[in-house]
């Protein structure tokens, strides 16, 4: 039995809690098992303090430090920053060893940390200060060298926001932090530690920023349960033990990192390695270094990573996880003819649905479906115009669980468009059903394209043309048009040691692979490089901006 308060008991005005009847089913079927994000790690700590817990550059910390220096990092934030539960703080730092100290001292305390990605600017990082009020901003000093002045942009938005009391920076050995900053390594040492045994975890631990291309970002307050529920589910559809080394590809304040690398390594009390260059050299360095057993990346990474001859080096991967965008399934089929790894095609989202492939999946399960729902108390329909579609037909997703959020914070609106009364979430994204069970994703509702009335799925025209031996990477997007409402463009970008290609080319290769005329594209953009989200998802956004404005992408 459990007996923790029965529900959220924060004071957080505008938060959305879990109701109680289902805090009560998510615990009596142990969905939630009422542990703190800190309370994973201390378990950790307590049975095999010496386990090495995080390798970062220049850093290693064993469990037992990870969990001393959080506790002492939680005293200096109460007694030097003055921060209490419920107090938010906005992050923003790049994968380092202090992003996971930062992150589970806020945890002891119930202080509720905002990820903002490193790729962030004044606009995101002003606005997410200002949204949820945050009392501290931690960020990157000179500690690192990330080229770009981290301190410079928090001073940009500071004056904008009475009650930001202290600003946090990762100063590097040697040097002090600016004036009037707090230097994060001296912080640590602090001697008053708080354990935060007392943190209700029905309370959100953290917001998760949503992603998209368009407009600010919204904040997705996540409990600990329902995020430490995710945490076990990945790190067991994964099979990771505490042997393990799972290497960071993508930032960790993004949902994709945070729960298949941060969490499920914290979880299975195994060793998680970052740094802060998300490119494919530094990353297969670090994967080579550390026997890295599991990598998360986008697909665009892992098509970097194929073309740079990568496979010998990643030879030690047992599990390979890609997603965040759909993953063509030539890509897959590449990943399985190189490497000895699972492949774990994940359908995720920051706000907590989670659909994915298992790494003994067959081969063409994983390279044409997102496979099965991650964890037993998931809750998912496919619904259209209100209904739930027959197996085999297309629908939008709708999700509800002990491992998906409740409601965007602050934001009513965006709540009353994507919640029913029932508590479902609409999530936007088009899937259907297999007669195996496993799903299928097509694209976002807004990535349709309507010619003459044809609905037409992007990612699947992508998944077509990337298979072109001249073609690595390709956005499909609607371009507006006055005779058919909107055709079809493309933008490529090539293999390297490829010099040009025409739409006739393309037209030729989508004809011989049987792609129906209205589905090929009638215009194409040859581009260096394409546009890319914050996390460096390929931005289709931007590539139908560009087209529509009738610019050169
Ligand atoms: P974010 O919260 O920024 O990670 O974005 C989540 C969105 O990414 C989802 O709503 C999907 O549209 C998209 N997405 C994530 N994983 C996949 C995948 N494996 N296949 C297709 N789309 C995906």
């Amino acid at each position: 039995m459990h007996d923790g308060p029965a529900h959220a008991t924060t004071d957080i005005e505008g938060y959305v809690p879990f109701p109680a009847d289902r805090v009560r089913a998510y615990r009596e079927a142990g969905d939630w098992r009422d542990l703190t994000f800190h309370a994973v790690v201390d378990r950790v700590a307590e049975a095999t303090p010496s386990r090495r817990a995080l390798v970062g550059p220049e850093r290693e910390l064993s469990y037992g430090d990870l969990a001393r220096n959080s506790r002492r990092l939680a005293g200096a934030f109460r007694d030097e920053l003055g921060l209490r539960a419920d107090d938010t703080v906005t992050l923003q730092l790049p994968n380092c060893v202090e992003f996971v100290e930062a992150f589970l001292a806020c945890s002891r305390l119930g202080v509720v940390p905002a990820f903002v990605l490193p790729r962030h600017r004044e606009q995101e990082l002003g606005h997410v200060v200002s949204l949820t009020e945050s009392k501290a901003v931690v960020t990157a000093g000179d500690r690192y060298d990330l080229g770009f002045d981290y301190v410079g942009l928090v001073d940009s938005v500071v004056d904008d926001h009475a009650h930001l009391d202290a600003c946090v920076a990762v100063a590097g050995d040697g040097s002090d932090a600016p004036t009037g900053w707090h230097d994060l390594t001296a912080l640590r040492d602090h001697d008053e530690e708080v354990d935060g045994d007392d943190v209700n975890p029905c309370n959100p631990g953290l917001f998760m920023l949503s992603g998209g291309t368009s407009g600010l970002p919204k904040a997705i307050p996540r409990t600990h349960n329902d995020y430490v529920y995710l945490w076990e589910h990945i790190a067991r559809a994964m099979g990771v033990e505490a042997d393990w080394t799972l290497v960071a590809g993508l930032p960790i304040p993004h949902s994709f990192a945070f729960g298949y690398v941060l969490g499920a390594g914290l979880w299975a009390g195994a060793t998680v390695a970052v740094e802060p260059a998300l490119k494919p050299d530094p990353l297969v360095a670090l994967v080579d270094r550390v026997d890295g057993d599991v990598t998360t990346l986008i697909p665009k990474q892992l098509i970097d990573f194929l073309d740079a001859g990568a496979d010998a080096t990643l030879s030690t991967l047992r599990v390979v996880c890609s997603g965040g965008q759909k993953v063509p399934p030539d890509l897959v089929r590449r990943v399985a003819d190189q490497w000895d790894a699972g492949f774990c095609n994940v359908f995720g989202m920051g706000e907590g649905a989670q659909v994915i492939t298992r790494p003994d999946d067959p081969v063409e399960v994983q390279a044409t479906t997102v496979g099965r729902p991650l964890g037993p108390g998931d809750e998912i329909r496919i619904v259209d115009e209100g209904r739930e579609v027959p197996r085999g037909e297309l629908g939008e997703l709708v999700v509800r669980g002990p491992g998906v959020f409740t409601g965007y914070f602050r934001n009513e609106a965006a709540n009353e468009s994507s919640f029913d009364d029932d508590g479902w979430f609409y999530t936007g994204d088009v899937f259907s059903q297999r007669p195996d069970g496993t799903y299928e994703v097509w694209g976002r509702l807004d990535d349709t394209i309507n010619r003459a009335g044809e609905t037409i799925y992007a990612p699947a025209i992508e998944d077509v043309l990337v298979e072109h031996p001249k073609i690595a990477k390709a956005a499909v997007v609607g371009v507006p048009d006055e005779a058919l409402g909107e055709r079809v463009g493309a933008a490529v970008e090539l293999r390297r040691g490829t010099a040009s290609l025409t739409l006739d080319e393309v037209t030729a290769f989508l004809d011989e692979r049987g792609l129906a005329v209205f589905r090929r594209p009638e215009r194409l953009a040859v581009v260096a490089s394409l546009p890319e989200t914050d996390v460096g998802k390929i931005d289709r956004g931007a590539v139908e901006r560009e087209f529509g404005a009738g610019e050169s992408v």
